[in-house]
């Protein structure tokens, strides 16, 4: 089909573009007749422009009188003044004196109106995601994802990084989540796994001397389902060779700081902070704190202050082991919220679903008087103390958990963040950078007995620690289980507004180091050797001490975007079943392809999850 290519975008005239002669192409956003005039609006991924046809122009009337919403078009005209100027969009001074028209094609009646407050069901956008892509605010976020891309790509350019692709067939091999499988037709039988990351590649990389290694890539993890996660993601990953921790850090926070001056125009302040694991855990309850949350204290340990207490209740948690009395303060008088009775009833009937049998509190009225159920058990000179520690004043409430450490402190967190989320105490205009540092290296499951990596098996014990793999040798249970929990690992996550988007490890580069924790999570000699043969092999030859860390580039473009979900910052996203909408896709494929691969399939009905 002919056509007249365009000569401007539909985002670009301005006045000063007047009695210029012009072509357009895009789509017909809307179309409206007011008193015989038409007016388009004509869009395309650089904005709207209004077209203007008068009914004495009677061929081009008669054309454009035909079309619907979404047709494509292709208009030629001059560009005139607008009568009734729009100070909305960058174009709105002007319009189009139609002189030419062409329709390219039509388009059948959308299932739902293509414009930015979109009312359709999440379904229904994503099954017909070309058109929820021709939304500005979905282009935008592609956009802004595609800058990201150049900015990072450049960042480490400059800085001497090889972009190297790993393969996407490689070997299964246990890294935390479950693989997505690929059978092998010429192996029959066998089968390749998508990479949960490059993890072990980008080791081998350095083992190869490659020294300084990036790539933005796609991970595959086959996890049981939760909102806001896609069975495929995009990582930036990086690896480094004689580095140390701050080394990694000192390469990844400048190019934030690239990334939010570009984006967003914000100068971001750096060093970012950093704290240990213990320590985030002891103040927020969580290892992914969200440092923005304003109106709730940190977490208060007031096992000391309580101990002699006659309460029942706080005397069998601090009888325990690892048994503690905490709480956090609530300022509820200077947010504007009223701390009724019925929020207190909501708030215990959540620590019932976690664990506890209750939840102590002491509410600090606003005329001073002061509310507590647990007033009868509480000396004065206790009361006092108590809050003297908080710092409380009138119109603010403690809460207090008691039971096993970790439960208590990650639940407090979990009630701070709840706490913030209902009521909004969350400053949305910051951005709040933190690593977190120092983590335990395994993941000790007291009832199944059961020692997992807590990051992945790669991950570098501290030097100052490796003696308790000596000493774990002459214990067994759960005393071996809390020894081994306690070493420590040079491994550190970045948090950013309370998610997690990076996580990463200075690794072992010892092929004994690498057994003794291959030992510890239980991989028999046999099975070190069968998944990981290669890498205990090639840190016989050589293998410079190394770390690196990956980011999750989903997440950080959806937080430049100002989203919570990620689904919208990535083109062709999979539902919470991790099915396409668009594509349908997983779907049968033909009994030939089965029979090459040599597969057959019995589907289980019953737990085949
Ligand atoms: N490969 C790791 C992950 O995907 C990140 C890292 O340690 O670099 O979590």
């Amino acid at each position: 089909m002919s056509f007249n290519t365009r000569t401007h975008t539909c985002g670009e005239l301005k006045l000063s573009n007047a009695n210029e002669v012009v072509t357009l192409n895009g789509w017909v956003a809307k179309k409206r007749d007011l008193g015989g005039l038409l007016f388009i609006d004509l869009r395309d991924r650089y904005g709207i422009t209004q077209i203007k046809i008068a009914p004495e122009q009677k061929d081009i009337y008669e054309v454009a009188s035909k079309v619907g919403n979404e047709f494509v078009i292709s208009v030629g005209g001059v560009v005139i003044e607008r009568e009734s100027k729009n100070k909305n969009i960058p174009t709105g001074e002007i319009e189009i004196d139609v002189q030419k028209f062409q329709i390219l094609n039509e388009a059948s009646v959308t299932p739902f109106v293509i414009e930015d407050e979109v009312k359709a069901s999440e379904d229904l956008r994503l099954q017909y995601r070309y058109l929820d892509l021709r939304r500005h605010s979905l282009q935008r976020n592609l956009m802004i994802r595609s800058d990201v891309y150049r900015i990072v790509r450049n960042f480490y350019a400059d800085r001497n990084f090889v972009e190297v692709e790993t393969p996407i067939l490689m070997k299964s091999t246990p890294e935390g989540a479950r693989d997505y499988l690929v059978p092998s037709r010429v192996h029959k039988g066998k089968f390749y796994a998508l990479p949960q990351s490059p993890q072990t590649y980008k080791q081998i990389l350095m083992v190869s001397g490659l020294d300084r290694y990036i790539q933005i890539c796609k991970c595959f993890r086959d996890e049981d389902l939760r909102a806001d996660r896609q069975p495929e993601f995009t990582q930036i990953d990086l690896e480094m060779s004689f580095v140390h921790q701050q080394d990694v850090f000192n390469m990844t926070e400048p190019m934030f700081k690239e990334i939010w001056k570009e984006i967003l125009g914000i100068e971001l302040q750096t060093p970012f902070p950093q704290m240990s694991y213990d320590f985030v855990l002891e103040n927020y309850g969580s290892d992914k704190p969200d440092l923005r949350i304003f109106g709730l204290s940190k977490i208060v340990n007031i096992s000391e202050i309580v101990k002699d207490l006659e309460f029942v209740v706080f005397k069998n948690a601090l009888a325990e082991k690892n048994g503690i009395v905490g709480g956090v303060k609530f300022s509820f008088a200077e947010n504007n919220i009223d701390v009724t009775r019925k929020i207190i009833d909501g708030l215990t009937d959540f620590v019932k679903k976690l664990g506890f049998g209750g939840l102590g509190y002491i509410k600090y009225n606003s005329d001073g008087s002061v509310q507590s159920p647990l007033q009868k058990f509480l000396n004065e000179e206790v009361q006092a103390k108590i809050k003297n520690v908080f710092e409380a004043k009138d119109g603010e409430i403690i809460f207090i958990l008691s039971g096993a450490k970790k439960k208590v402190l990650t639940s407090l967190g979990t009630i701070r963040n709840k706490i913030a989320a209902d009521y909004k105490l969350i400053d949305k205009s910051r951005y709040e950078f933190l690593w977190v540092t120092d983590f335990p290296l395994f993941h000790y499951d007291e009832e199944s007995g059961e020692i997992a990596a807590e990051h992945h098996m790669f991950t570098s014990p501290k030097a100052e620690e490796m003696y308790k793999f000596d000493e774990a040798k002459n214990l067994s249970g759960k005393e071996r289980g809390e020894l081994l929990q306690s070493i420590k690992a040079d491994c550190y996550d970045l948090v950013l507004n309370g998610n997690e988007i990076a996580s990463g490890s200075i690794r072992i580069h010892r092929q004994d180091i690498q057994k003794k924790v291959f030992d510890v999570v239980g991989l028999t000699e046999q099975e070190q050797q069968e998944k990981f043969g290669f890498l205990l092999n090639a840190f016989q030859y050589g293998a410079p001490p190394h770390g690196g860390v990956a980011f999750g580039f989903d997440r950080i473009v959806a937080i430049l975007c100002g989203l919570d979900a990620i689904r919208d910052v990535i083109a062709f996203p999979k539902t919470v079943s991790a099915a396409s909408l668009m594509d349908e896709s997983p779907s049968n494929v033909a009994q030939q392809q089965l029979d090459d691969l040599g597969i057959a399939i019995t589907i289980q009905t019953k737990n085949s999850d």
